[in-house]
This record gives structure tokens, C-alpha cells and sequence, in this order.
């Protein structure tokens, strides 16, 4: 192996999160950032609609907080949402000092609105191209801070040493590469790639969970997975994301006779929660065999459309729809993985010396149904306290080179209190020789695992999947699909057909952790 390399904080990945997160740790000491492919190739260059933050005069953390927790279904973490709520706004002031332009009507800052938001609160940036511009904003003000950011390192490997995170290993050019650092943060995004229709780009394929997971830390929620509601469904289109946000200037959504079959559903109709409209649509695909339902903007000012989505008008006129003038085909697809790697408020996982943030991480602010535009903000939110955390960690207990001592006290604190149970796991693992390849894999879980649920794919789902051994993809999707078949009810994302009801026993999360029955935490 080459040398070794020795760093203060080992940040993996460039997206919104572990930009963030290499900012705020390099005002503590040298930081190595490594990401896979390029600095931008990440979720984060993906997001449309905005980041949500109480800045309107009318608006307040208080209300972001009521939203937020009752679209969660009883699973926030009520202190994570009313950090995530209240920090908010300070996050976007310094966003904007970093240089990050986002739209602005006059002087004051653009609000939009979006599903289950009670308030307009959606801050947004070129209009539909938010993660964009938080991408270059971000990654001028990591040049300017001279953070060293390296492209083209596959982390393959956590370190682990006396149950302490040290460093990692990964692969660069074909030569795989040791580095040290008193701490790692990892902010290695989600895993929409698991499933074959989804809206995340290639490199979203849940290798950062399973990186945690193999190094021993503990994973959490791992079978609530959000289906967006509406992604362009054409055979000859990628499933490109049309935003909540156009929902929320005024989209309908219409059924094959053309009625708005969501009035019907909820009283907030198009602007329901996510797993509501995305069930809704599946309800209606399945009952009138179709591929797809459709998104109407046909009533809506054109010139604002345009103006307000850039980005959808553009990609749709591509593929021959003028959004202005035509329906745009929609169907639910793959989105954001509300589980991950559990940690504390300040992104302490279970394992001293690794820290975890963004949507790799799960720190309770999701609970059982993200609210749109609340991943960015997670991200920003529960990066710069990572950092901060990890900062301190080096500080007192780990010194580079020397410090075997690991704190991970705040985990510990914060667990003792909370009553847990080991769970049965009804499936024996590892029996199967038709194991699923890489390539069949995402089918397996869209087929058994995708957005309506029933014990006989998930079983069929696991046999796929093996022990999870085959790779980190396997490892990821083996989880996803074990926790779905232990939690027998239905609640916000998660929906199983044998189970419709949500059951009060099930309020509480499973946690995961390798060589280790799953255990249920109450509360
Ligand atoms: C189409 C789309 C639209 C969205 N719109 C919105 C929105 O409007 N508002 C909102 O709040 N959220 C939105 N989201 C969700 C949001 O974009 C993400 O949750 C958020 O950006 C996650 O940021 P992150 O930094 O945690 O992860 P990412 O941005 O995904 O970054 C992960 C990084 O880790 C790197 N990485 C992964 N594995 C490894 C490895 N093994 N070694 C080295 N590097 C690795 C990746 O290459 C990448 O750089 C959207 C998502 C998508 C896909």
C-alpha cells in the first residue's frame, strides 16, 4: 500500500452535505475530502424545488416544525426537528454569505410553496435548479477555503481499530489508497439506484450505508425508502423528477378520464403529503392498467411556468412535451432514503471517530415520511453540527497519530434511555444459489420492495438478495427488505398490503447493526 496519509477529518463526499460539513471542518484543522466520480456527480446536483426554511413574515420554525412532524407519522425525532426548524434560517443567511444566489422578488427572498408545507417557505435558486447552485457555491467556497477535494476515489473500507473509525481505504485509477484521519465524516448521499425507476443519478447506489454498516456501526429505519409521486414516465425518457413545487404553484393531477382523482383522497388534494399522492397515482395505474397518470399545468400563467421551472420545460420539451400547452405523463418513482446510518444530534454514529450526515445519515428528522425540501436543509443543518462535533472529538480525545481514546459519549447518552428489543428475523439468510446479479438487483426491489409491499415479495425479495454478501448493493437492498418484513403495519412511506393498518406497537425503529439480531426501539 502506499503511505499512509494523515488528516484531522476525513470527509467522503461532495454533495451538499460533505461540502458543507469539509467547510466547517476545515476552520478546525486539515481536511481530506474524497469523492467518487466528480465533485458535482451527487443528488445534491439534482434538487429542483428548494430548501425549506421559515423566512416569510408569516412563517415560523414553530409551524416548519408542525409540518414537519406530522407528515412523519409519529417517528420524528421531535429535538432533531426543531434543530433542523429552528437552525434553519441561520443556515440559509450563511448559505447566501458563502455566495450561494438564490431567486430573490425585490430584495427579499423568493418563497415558494410546496406539498404539506403550510406556509410558503421554499427557498429556490434558478428557478427549479436549487442543488445546482448550491453545488457551485459550495464547492467555490471549498477552492477558496483551499480544502483538498480529490475526484475519482471509490471508498471501498472504513478503518476500524479497537471498535475506533481511523481512516479508510479506497480505490483511485485501479491502485487502492490508505488514508488516516482522526475522524471521518461520511456524507456519502442515498441509494435510488437500489430500485430500477428512480430519480437519483448513477453514483446514488447506497454504498455509504453499507460502508457504515460493514465497519460495525448502526443503521436505522432502513425500510422507509420515499417514492416520489411524479417522475416523467416515458419509454423513451429517463425518469426525470418533475418537482413538488409545480404541484404547489397550481398543478393538477388528472386520471385517464381527466378528473382529479386526488380530490377525492385527501382534503389537501394535489398538495397531500408525498406517500399519499404517490399511493393515490399507484392506486389509479393499477386499477386502470396504465403507466402512468398526468400532471396538468395547461390553466397556469405560461410565461411564470417557464420562468419558474427552467430546468422541466426545458428536459420536457426535449422529449416533445410543452408543458405549458401539453399533460406531462407522471408515474411514483425511487427517490430518498429516509433510514441510514443512525446517529445523534451532532452526527455521532455508534462508532467513535465516524460521524454521519445528510441523507446517508439518519438522525430522526424524516420520521416515516420525508417532507419535501427538508433533505437540503438536513443536509446543511446536521452537516455543520457534524462537524463541529468531529471537531471537538479530535480536540479532546483523538489527536492524529496518537488518540486511541474514542468519546462517542453523546450516542451513548442519548441511547441509555431508550428501551430496546431484539426481533425475530423469520427468514434464515444465506441459503439461496439464485442470487440476484448486480444488474437484476434493482428490478428485485422495485417487483417486491417498491412502493405497496406484501410479505411474499419481501420474502421473495431477500432469497433474491442472499446473505447480501454479493456486494454492497445487495448488503444495502438485503437491509432495506429485512426491516420491511419485520415491521408488520403500514405507516407513511412503508406500505404493506397485509398489514394496511398502522399499529401503535410498530411507533418506534429498528435498528441495525452486523452480527446482530435487529433490535426495535421504542418511542
Ligand atoms: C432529482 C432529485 C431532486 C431533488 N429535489 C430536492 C429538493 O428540491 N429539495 C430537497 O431538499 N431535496 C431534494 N432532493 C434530495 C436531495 O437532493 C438529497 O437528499 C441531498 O442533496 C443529499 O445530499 P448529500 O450530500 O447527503 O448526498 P449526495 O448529494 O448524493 O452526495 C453524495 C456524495 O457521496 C459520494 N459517494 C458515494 N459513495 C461514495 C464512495 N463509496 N466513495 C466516495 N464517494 C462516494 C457521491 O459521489 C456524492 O459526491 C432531490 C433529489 C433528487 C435525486
Amino acid at each position: 500500500l502506499p503511505k499512509p496519509g494523515k488528516h484531522d477529518f476525513i470527509v467522503i463526499g461532495s454533495g451538499v452535505a460533505g461540502s458543507f460539513a469539509a467547510l466547517h471542518a476545515a476552520r478546525a484543522g486539515s481536511v481530506l475530502l474524497l469523492t467518487k466520480t466528480a465533485m458535482q456527480d451527487s443528488n445534491s446536483l439534482y434538487a429542483q424545488g428548494g430548501i425549506a426554511a421559515a423566512m416569510g413574515g408569516e412563517d415560523s420554525p414553530g409551524s416548519h416544525y408542525r409540518d414537519t412532524v406530522e407528515a412523519g407519522r409519529g417517528l420524528c425525532d421531535d429535538e432533531a426537528v426543531r434543530i433542523l426548524t429552528e437552525e434553519g434560517p441561520q443556515r440559509i443567511r450563511e448559505l447566501l454569505a458563502l455566495g450561494v444566489r438564490f431567486d430573490k422578488e425585490g430584495d427579499r427572498l423568493a418563497l415558494g410553496r410546496e406539498a404539506a408545507h403550510s406556509a410558503p417557505r421554499i427557498i429556490h435558486a434558478g428557478g427549479d435548479t436549487t442543488g445546482a447552485e448550491m453545488q457551485r457555491g459550495l464547492h467555490q467556497a471549498l477552492r477558496d477555503a483551499s480544502v483538498d477535494a480529490r475526484e475519482g476515489h471509490v471508498v471501498l473500507r472504513l478503518i476500524v481499530e479497537g471498535g475506533i473509525c481511523r481512516g479508510l481505504l479506497a480505490r483511485m485509477n485501479g491502485d487502492i489508497v490508505e488514508h488516516r484521519a482522526a475522524a471521518v465524516i461520511l456524507a456519502a448521499g442515498g441509494g435510488g439506484q437500489l430500485f430500477s425507476h428512480t430519480t437519483n443519478p448513477p453514483n446514488a447506489n447506497g454504498e455509504g450505508a453499507a460502508l457504515a454498516y460493514e465497519a460495525g456501526a448502526e443503521l436505522m429505519d432502513m425500510e422507509f425508502f420515499q417514492f416520489h409521486p411524479t417522475a416523467l414516465t416515458r419509454e423513451d425518457a429517463p425518469r426525470f423528477l418533475i418537482s413538488e413545487a409545480v404541484r404547489g404553484e397550481g398543478g393538477l393531477l388528472l386520471g385517464q378520464g381527466g378528473e382529479r382523482f386526488m380530490v377525492g383522497v385527501d382534503p389537501r388534494a394535489e398538495l397531500a403529503p408525498r406517500d399519499v399522492v404517490a399511493r393515490a397515482i399507484w392506486a389509479q395505474m393499477e386499477r386502470d392498467h396504465l403507466a402512468s397518470v398526468n400532471l396538468d399545468l395547461r390553466h397556469l400563467d405560461g410565461d411564470r411556468v417557464r420562468g419558474r421551472f427552467p430546468q422541466i420545460y426545458a428536459t420536457c420539451l426535449r422529449f416533445g412535451i410543452d408543458i405549458t400547452a401539453d399533460l406531462i405523463p407522471v408515474a411514483p418513482a425511487a427517490h430518498y432514503m429516509i433510514g441510514g446510518v443512525r446517529t445523534d444530534l451532532d452526527g455521532a454514529t455508534s462508532m467513535p471517530g465516524l460521524y454521519a450526515c445528510g441523507e446517508v445519515a439518519c438522525v430522526g428528522v424524516h420520521g416515516a415520511n420525508r417532507l419535501a425540501s427538508n433533505s437540503l436543509l438536513e443536509s446543511v443543518v446536521f452537516a455543520r453540527r457534524a462537524a463541529r462535533a468531529a471537531a471537538e472529538y479530535v480536540r479532546d480525545w483523538a489527536p492524529v497519530g496518537a488518540g486511541q481514546r474514542g468519546s462517542g459519549l453523546l450516542a451513548e447518552q442519548r441511547d441509555s434511555s431508550k428501551p430496546r428489543r431484539d426481533l425475530d428475523v423469520a427468514e434464515p439468510a444465506g441459503m439461496e444459489t439464485d442470487v440476484a446479479t448486480r444488474e437484476e438487483l434493482p428490478e428485485v426491489m422495485w417487483q417486491n420492495a417498491g412502493l405497496v409491499r406484501h410479505r411474499d415479495g419481501l420474502s421473495q425479495a431477500l432469497r433474491r438478495l442472499g446473505d447480501g454478501s454479493a456486494s454492497k448493493q445487495h448488503a444495502v437492498a438485503a437491509l432495506i427488505c429485512q426491516s420491511a418484513l419485520l415491521r408488520d403495519e403500514s405507516r407513511g412511506v412503508h406500505f404493506r398490503t397485509d398489514y394496511p393498518q398502522t399499529d401503535d406497537g410498530w411507533r418506534g425503529h429498528i435498528v441495525l447493526q452486523i452480527d446482530r439480531a435487529p433490535q426495535f426501539e421504542a418511542g
